[in-house]
């Protein structure tokens, strides 16, 4: 007997690279010299990047009175950490194509946007935030790690998918408050070996940043002797987190 494939990521995928290109998110056509990008140049200039003065530490805006609050939580594992763009409307659209819409060449566009984060500026060893194991058989792909690989092209990176694996799937984060965040993700992830020198972490979103740390926490444990990570967006704290 012939052992039960699921054919339906793999048909979406063919589907999709059979179809001429279109901006994802205003359906103009995308010009061949965008390469593989299926986010036209217009929309993403209108990917709104985050204002200084930024924190050193987590690249937010920092208030008035000079010090952040955002990160100010974070363990010591986890140095710095940059998203590219806020997660506005059409960064939140991109974001749905890649991750529910099965559109992992979003990441093309997506990782040239990502492009002026100054954790970027020097090849790194870039290691994409894992997938559970369920939800990477429903998605058929990690973002994440689609992500780092377009980011690796652009910018001559490393994309080490072998140093971080996941110990359990963890429940959707999206509304959890940060504390139920932070105990969903602990001792979430593991190191699979040792790891030496700088890693990157590469995920789509930054939220709390409860994710991140737990993974920096990982490898750096592993003996990684710095750890930073990159985001394409930055989630807009709900207004209670603001008060
Ligand atoms: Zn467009
Ligand atoms: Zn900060």
């Amino acid at each position: 007997m012939l052992p039960s494939i699921d054919l339906g990521p793999l048909l979406t995928a063919l589907e999709r690279a059979l179809l001429p290109p279109q901006c994802l998110t205003c359906d103009a056509p995308v010009p061949r010299s965008d390469g593989e990008a299926l986010v036209c140049g217009v929309c993403r200039s209108r990917w709104r990047r985050v204002a200084p003065p930024h924190c050193a530490r987590c690249g937010g805006t920092l208030p008035p009175e000079g010090s952040c609050g955002f990160c100010a939580d974070w363990p010591d594992a986890l140095a710095a950490v940059w998203a590219a763009v806020w997660l506005d409307e059409g960064a939140r659209q991109a974001m749905h194509r890649l991750k529910y819409d099965g559109w992992w060449r979003v990441s093309e566009a997506v990782a040239i946007g990502m492009q002026p984060v100054p954790l970027l500026r020097v090849p790194s060893v870039l290691v994409p935030i894992p997938l559970g194991r369920r939800r990477l058989r429903t998605r058929g792909y990690n973002q994440a790690e689609r992500l780092a690989a377009a980011l690796a092209r652009l910018g001559g990176h490393e994309v080490r998918t072998d140093l971080l694996v996941r110990r359990r799937e963890t429940g959707t984060q999206t509304k959890l408050t940060p504390e139920a965040r932070r105990v969903n993700v602990s001792r979430a992830f593991e190191a699979a070996g040792r790891v030496e020198g700088r890693v990157v972490l590469v995920d789509d979103v930054l939220t709390t940043g409860a994710t991140l740390a737990e993974a920096a926490l990982a490898l750096a444990g592993a003996g990684a002797a710095r750890v930073d990570a990159v985001t394409f967006a930055r989630a807009r704290p709900p207004a209670t987190m603001l008060a």
